[in-house]
């Protein structure tokens, strides 16, 4: 591993910078690849001529006109000014950061060509670079790419973590379900295929909760055998009225309600960790799921997924006859960072399957996905925890370094290049084992048969470039999968390449992380602080209490009064804010045990927390303030003096201040 320092060498050429100390680098880049986008447009048809006449630029309506232009833009460019500055370590609130220079000129430049990579008709070279850039993702969680082997992984680009989580849930309805519905296109048309699926037995035979609980793999097998022996027959009419039976039966043509009433079985539950990001919960209400389905595993002291309280849910849609899409395990939450233990939910599905209950494995990464890439070897094996531990005083603990690790057993992955992976919005992306179920969700015209019309295994990557056919969105831009994929090409996504910067995003938060009893004793007697949970990656929260005051509503206030004071307010110049931050708040009702710890430490008296929801400063709630630690230099400053160093002095000056006001 490389020393801290040679680390910051590293990224110097790497960004726009703070001070934008790159902006000749930047400019020479963009002035070189528009030129060449001059060329490209003036030698398509150069004997065309030109349609824009040489001497227009001097008519004066041609120039009235680039004076509106120009005006309407000088007043965007200083309406700018008032934009939040993500790119400088003083910023330390939301999930974005400064944009690596290798992704941010591919994607301007990128934007001169617009392809669209709804299908690879409108983007002959960006369609390929996504799936490309799906693969280099693929390959960091541990997924196989190798197309001789089954499954293949594959993945694409979303607009962000929330579609490729609404995404993850549509993959696993549309896998969940098939199994019944094959069976009951079969009953249908009155054929019953013997020897079929993992029991090997007549398709008829197997009961609902069995088909209900056939994984990916399984489905996948079983509709190619079904369709094999289907072709076997060699009665393409039967073949095509079977296929359009099971298409009849499927729950994307019956909806939700519709086939879980016809099957009188409960409907599907989804499993996520109390912390889980809101977007679960909208994504069950856009496929029409149902909140009431979405069930949230209680999360331990350390705010990560109780792996017991998860058996016991499992036991109860057992002993419920109710199915389980998926299980959802958050690889560093939205509020605190912290890590699921994704070994125990893979650990828990095998155990389960030996029970016949059998459910997916979905890994929201959207935040943390990228920090696998510090666990990656160059030639693509795992560190030992031992090699991932050098530079570090925490990092990793054997529970994060368990959860890494085992990310290549998970069904799906959301991962967001545009938090960790430092490339401008749009970019998300949903990553799959098993590359297979895009077979399960073609979109095409009408007549084209459910149980598909071709004898090869799975999908060739040529296949895949048709995307608008199988991912959620339709029009999409062409100039995020060039800068995603380019970004991965300069940046490999191992230790050596993209892990070299987010170790300095961890490193950041250690270094805050260990300040803390520093702090406690310096403020003693004054104000007290306190780490809710301990970070798991490169994300913290502080809750903060004048001493003496054991108000939980108190408490709220002075927190929020400090917080005023690093708020970005829209309209508001943010120049002179010393820092800018975020802040959360622990709701009484995700409290479950954790209270007691948390309050006492801030000497609150638990009695003034209640349920109820009052004013913004009630007391329902534990206010914290909450510091997203990505720019590769918070642990720089000038004088020599870091920025986490500097934040502590203005933390301290700032809540004496509001003490003394
Ligand atoms: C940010 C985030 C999301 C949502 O992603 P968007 O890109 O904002 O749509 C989902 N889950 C987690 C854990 C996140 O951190």
């Amino acid at each position: 591993m490389n020393a801290p320092d040679d680390d910051f060498d590293f990224i110097q050429p790497l960004f726009l910078g703070p001070a934008a100390e790159n902006d000749q680098l930047l400019e020479s880049l963009v002035v070189e690849f528009l030129r060449d986008h001059a060329y490209w447009r003036r030698n398509f048809h150069p004997e065309d001529g030109f349609r824009i006449e040489a001497d227009a630029r001097h008519r004066p309506d041609f120039l009235a006109m680039q004076a509106r232009i120009r005006s309407e833009l000088y007043k965007l460019s200083a309406d700018l000014k008032r934009a939040v500055p993500f790119f400088h370590p003083r910023y330390v609130g939301h999930m974005t950061g400064d944009l690596l220079l290798p992704g941010l000129v591919a994607k301007l430049v990128t934007t001169l060509y617009n392809p669209n990579n709804v299908s690879e008709e409108a983007a002959p070279v960006t369609v390929g670079m996504e799936l490309e850039a799906g693969e280099q993702l693929a390959r960091m969680f541990g997924f196989s790419c190798d197309e001789s082997k089954e499954p293949c992984a594959w993945g694409h680009l979303t607009g962000g973590g929330t579609v490729a989580n609404y995404e993850a849930l549509w993959n696993f309805r549309s896998l969940r379900c098939y199994g019944l519905a094959l069976q009951a296109g079969a009953a249908a048309e009155g054929w019953d295929p013997e020897g079929v699926g993992p029991a090997s037995k007549a398709l008829s035979a197997y009961t609902t909760w069995e088909l209900l609980n056939l994984s990916i793999d399984e489905t996948v097998a079983l509709r190619r055998e079904v369709a094999g022996r289907l072709r076997e027959l060699g009665d393409r009419a039967r073949f095509h009225a079977f296929s359009k039976a099971v298409r009849r039966e499927r729950v994307e043509h019956l909806g939700t309600a519709g086939f879980f009433l016809k099957h009188g079985i409960e409907p599907p539950r989804v499993l996520v960790s109390a912390s889980a990001h809101y977007s679960w919960a909208k994504g069950m209400k856009v496929l029409g799921l149902g909140t009431a389905q979405l069930l949230e595993v209680p999360v331990d002291a350390r705010m990560r997924m109780d792996a017991d309280a998860l058996d016991a849910e499992l036991e109860r849609a057992e002993r419920e006859r109710a199915p389980v899409l998926c299980v959802v395990g958050m690889l560093g939450t939205t509020e605190f960072g912290t890590v699921d233990p994704i070994d125990r939910i893979v650990e828990a599905r095998d155990r389960w399957k030996e029970r016949g209950l059998d459910f997916g494995v979905h890994v929201d990464a959207a935040w943390g996905g990228y920090l696998a890439s510090v666990f990656r070897r160059p030639d693509g094996s795992l560190h030992t925890r031992e090699e991932v531990a050098q530079g570090f005083r925490h990092f990793p603990s054997a529970p994060v370094y368990g959860a890494f690790a085992a990310l290549g057993h998970a069904d799906s992955i959301t991962v967001d290049p545009h938090k960790l992976g430092y490339v401008p919005y749009p970019a998300g992306a949903f990553i799959a084992r098993n590359r297979e179920v895009v077979d399960f969700l073609y979109q095409e015209a009408a007549y084209v048969f459910d149980l598909g019309d071709r004898e090869e295994p799975m999908p060739t990557r040529e296949k895949l470039h048709n995307l608008g056919q199988y991912i959620l969105e339709g029009s999409k831009p062409g100039n995020a999968a060039a800068a995603v994929a380019l970004t991965h090409r300069v940046l490999p996504l191992d230790s050596t390449g993209l892990g070299r910067i987010l170790r300095m995003t961890v490193r950041a938060c250690e270094e805050f992380y260990d300040s803390v009893a520093e702090v406690r004793a310096r403020w003693a007697g004054r104000v007290r602080v306190c780490t809710p949970f301990e970070p798991d990656s490169n994300l913290i929260c502080l809750a903060i209490n004048p001493e003496g005051n054991t108000s939980l509503a108190r408490m709220n206030a002075f927190g929020r009064e400090v917080f005023q004071r690093m708020k970005v307010e829209p309209g508001q110049s943010l120049q002179g804010h010393d820092f800018i931050g975020s802040y959360t708040s622990l709701r009484h009702d995700r409290l479950d045990g954790h209270a007691e710890r948390i309050l006492a430490e801030l000497g609150i008296d638990p009695a003034t927390l209640n349920d109820i929801p009052t004013d913004p400063d009630s007391a329902d709630h534990i206010f914290i303030l909450r510091h997203t630690l990505m720019n590769p230099w918070h642990l720089s400053g000038p004088d020599g003096v870091s920025y986490v160093e500097r934040y502590w002095s203005w933390l301290e000056r700032t809540a004496m201040e509001v003490l003394g006001s």
